[in-house]
């Protein structure tokens, strides 16, 4: 176990979970080093695991680094730990209506197919996409469940994996079920580099998956990989300007103020990739367009802290 693992396994998860219940805020928080810290070298060993609370967010956030591990032979798996079955937005602009369990079951089974495409332009085979299931606006609900409590959804209606080609399909939503399943993705991956959403995230199923990404690492000692994170809801209207302008680079988000995340430089190429695998989000494109053509810059951003 290395130092900074022996840390995160014991006080800051205390933080981590002050961080995702948003009880510590950047301005009255707690001191982060901020110290620049660079990405592992990325190449033909570097198996580059993508944690991601929903259907886009992988693209949004690593869809360049991505690519740049796929061209140098190293392997790429994405997790999506819900499959986008709640957003309200979705509900209302496609089926009219809010609460309808089948038609949310449909919206996640679409936004997966949407996941899948978008992955599979970015080079990541079919079978290194995985997706585990757990309800969209509900991640950070589980986490604070009691180990063996279930979840039922109030969206999909679900209380347990509802999708066939879940890696788990059928596996309670509870917090041995969420934590059980994810430690066995890592075992399957056996990744040397995560990235996984901060606990500073607004979302809270950002910040769930997070502290889950965080906690199941702290406890796999000896496991070599290295954890960085990104940011999506960034606080404040970031990113800015919102809308496509190619080759402008991503600006540090409000909500990481204090940590200085490490630089990954796009190719146009790169840009132009994640551009595309972007488009495949007919649903999110719908209501959220301005938001998701801003991370297409020629930068992504990822934070060695929390
Ligand atoms: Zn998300």
């Amino acid at each position: 176990m290395t130092a900074r693992r022996a840390a995160l396994a014991t006080a800051p998860l205390a933080l981590l979970a002050a961080l995702a219940t948003g009880n510590v805020t950047a301005a009255a928080g707690p001191v982060m080093t901020g110290g620049m810290q660079d990405l592992p070298p990325l190449g033909a060993t570097t198996s580059l695991l993508v944690v991601a609370p929903h259907p886009d967010d992988e693209t949004l956030c690593c869809a360049g680094i991505i690519q740049r591990v796929v061209r140098a032979g190293g392997r790429v798996s994405i997790v999506w730990i819900t499959s986008g079955d709640a957003s309200e937005l979705d509900m209302l602009l496609i089926e009219h209506r809010l609460f309808a369990p089948a038609k949310a079951r449909e919206l996640g089974a679409r936004r997966m197919r949407e996941a899948r495409a978008a992955a599979t332009l970015l080079g990541v085979p079919t079978a290194r996409q995985l997706f585990m299931g757990f309800p969209d606006r509900g991640v950070l609900r589980i986490l604070n469940l009691d180990r063996t409590s279930r979840y039922t959804s109030g969206f999909t209606d679900a209380a347990a994996v509802p999708y066939s080609d879940a890696v788990f399909p059928g596996h309670p939503y509870t917090r041995d079920g969420l934590e059980q399943d994810f430690e066995q993705v890592l075992a399957r991956v056996a990744p040397t580099l995560i990235l996984a959403p901060t606990p500073r995230d607004a979302h809270p199923d950002h910040r769930a998956a997070g502290l889950l990404a965080t906690a199941a690492l702290a406890r796999s000692a000896g496991s070599g990989a290295q954890l960085r994170y990104w940011i999506v809801h960034g606080g404040e209207g970031w990113p800015s300007p919102r809308g496509l302008e190619p080759g402008l680079p991503l600006t540090a988000a409000p909500r990481i103020r204090g940590v200085t995340p490490a630089v990954f430089t796009l190719t146009t190429a790169e840009e132009d990739g994640k551009l595309a695998a972007l488009r495949a989000y007919d649903t999110q494109l719908r209501g959220l367009k301005p938001f998701l053509l801003a991370f297409v810059r020629s930068t992504e951003l990822f934070a060695a802290e929390p």
